[in-house]
């Protein structure tokens, strides 16, 4: 690469201000929200647009310059930070959020508009947006897109690529691909949009999204329920999935999470003693689903130890308690982070397993257990490890899939689990994977190392 020329290619495209050169703005770009990923960018940049973007991915593509672009940064998997070298691209600045569509509930958002921006503007159009994550306030569309974002709704609304009506890109050449504002139906060739969610930045760069709304429940009420262990714990989950109609969420935490949640938060869930375990259940719709909610948990009998419930304005109280766990962790130490799902009825025989594979392999290290439980998704947090060990991450990963799991089941592969995708992935899925890449990305700029190894 030929770093003065490419200075002087960036500089002309986005401006002084925004080729970033200042080592403490630089920082928080090169360095992962978890602080265990990260490293120096050759240049860190940020277009106001579509067309700067596209610029500077042809200057980067001239120079042979490798490209990590990044939102927000509140990934958890490595993949939105430099390894050392690359030209860090930031989207924020893409962040216009319009309605498209009042009729069908739709609005066109730039890669850099928060989630927050999202709702925003979709609850001013009397409308909610189905996807909802902990860091709204400052996670990207173009991040949601690019790693499928899940989080506390996919229950009834599915994942960021459910809400996708469709995705404008640069690819590897500069060249713009995709309809944005599109169509509200549209099987005109292959969908292109379904292909980038997930793609964490490999294939293309995300600049805009049409993205679906989805209508606003008049009515919320949630409630923390206590079981003595998982196995009753995942069995109420089951028939609150089964028997629920206006279920909205359903998040797990074991006890350390929802001791580590409360102490965070400043508040507390007075659950008996022996519960080892809390779901937290959120109902919501246009009128009853207090009362909907109480008798679902009423249904539960015996199994349910003790009830904390919610409704109204005191709902955001208790989704405090659960939102605040990740936090927490933080400030415990730098966690590995394993984000997997399993069947539902495997999740008590891995609670089990997962705690006694780390105790053997890790004596001391701390195991936090949280996640979305409607869609056997578990966040399994260890703290104590050395942030370079692998041991413990690859052991409780091929513990996993061993157990009819997947290994990222919504933060992504980054630059964490490249090792497992390659060890779990089938064959022929891996070469599927090889050639989507190499068609659309063949000297291979677009966030080399991360999904795929470089
Ligand atoms: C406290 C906390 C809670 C979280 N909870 C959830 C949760 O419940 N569910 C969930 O799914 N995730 C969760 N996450 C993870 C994270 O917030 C999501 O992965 C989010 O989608 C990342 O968005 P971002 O804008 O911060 O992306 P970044 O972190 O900036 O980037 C993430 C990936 O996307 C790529 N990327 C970013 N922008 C673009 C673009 N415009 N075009 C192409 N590629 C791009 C990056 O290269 C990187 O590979 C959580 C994170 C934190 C810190």
């Amino acid at each position: 690469m030929d770093r003065a020329a490419l200075a002087t290619s960036l500089l002309g495209i986005v401006g002084r201000d925004h080729l970033v050169e200042d080592p403490e703005v630089r920082a928080g770009y090169e360095r992962d929200w978890t602080g265990r990923f990260g490293g120096a960018a050759a240049f860190v940049v940020r277009p106001a647009d579509a067309s700067e973007v596209a610029a500077v991915v042809r200057a980067c593509a001239a120079a042979g310059a490798a490209i990590v672009p990044q939102g927000g940064n509140t990934g958890l998997v490595g993949g939105g930070v430099p390894r050392g070298g690359e030209v860090l691209l930031s989207l924020r600045r893409l962040d216009g959020v319009e309605l498209v569509d009042a009729g069908s509930g739709g609005v066109v958002a730039g890669a850099g508009a928060t989630l927050a921006e999202v709702r925003r503007a979709a609850s001013a159009a009397g409308y909610a947006f189905g996807v909802d994550i902990g860091p709204r306030e400052s996670c990207t569309v173009g991040g949601m897109v690019a790693t499928n974002a899940g989080g506390v709704h996919v229950v009834r609304y599915g994942s960021m690529s459910s809400q996708l009506l469709g995705v404008e890109a640069v690819l590897a050449d500069g060249s713009t691909v995709g309809r944005v504002p599109a169509p509200t139906k549209d099987n005109a060739g292959y969908r292109l949009a379904a292909l980038l969610a997930g793609s964490e930045g490999t294939l293309g760069i995300v600049v805009r999204a049409h993205l679906r709304l989805v209508p606003a429940d008049r009515e919320r009420a949630a409630a923390i329920v206590g079981f003595a262990d998982a196995a009753r714990a995942m069995a109420a989950v089951e028939s609150l999935r089964r028997g629920l109609p206006s279920l909205a969420a359903v998040e797990i935490l074991f006890r350390e999470a929802l001791d580590l949640g409360a102490s965070q938060a400043g508040g507390s869930v007075s659950l008996p003693a022996g519960c080892d375990v809390a779901l937290l259940v959120e109902c919501a719709g246009p009128h009853g689903v207090s009362a909907e909610l109480e008798g679902a948990v009423e249904a539960l009998g015996d199994a349910a130890l003790g009830t904390a419930f919610a409704e109204g304005a005191s709902v955001a109280r208790l989704w405090r308690l659960r939102e605040a766990v990740p936090e927490a962790i933080a400030r415990e130490g730098v966690p590995h982070k394993m984000d997997v799902s399993l069947p539902l009825g495997r999740i008590p025989g891995f609670e089990r397993d997962v705690r006694s594979l780390v105790a053997g392999l890790a004596p001391g290290a701390r195991t936090i257990l949280f996640g979305h439980a409607a869609d056997g998704n578990l966040h399994v947090n260890v703290l104590g490890l050395p942030p370079g060990d692998e041991t413990v991450d690859d052991a409780v990963l091929d513990l996993v899939a061993r157990s009819g799991g997947s290994i990222a089941a919504e933060h992504g592969i980054g630059v964490a689990k490249v090792a497992a995708l390659g060890r779990h992935a089938a064959r022929t899925d891996l070469e599927a994977m090889r050639a989507l890449k190499g068609a659309l990305d063949p000297r291979g700029i677009l966030n080399p190392g991360v999904v795929l190894p470089a």
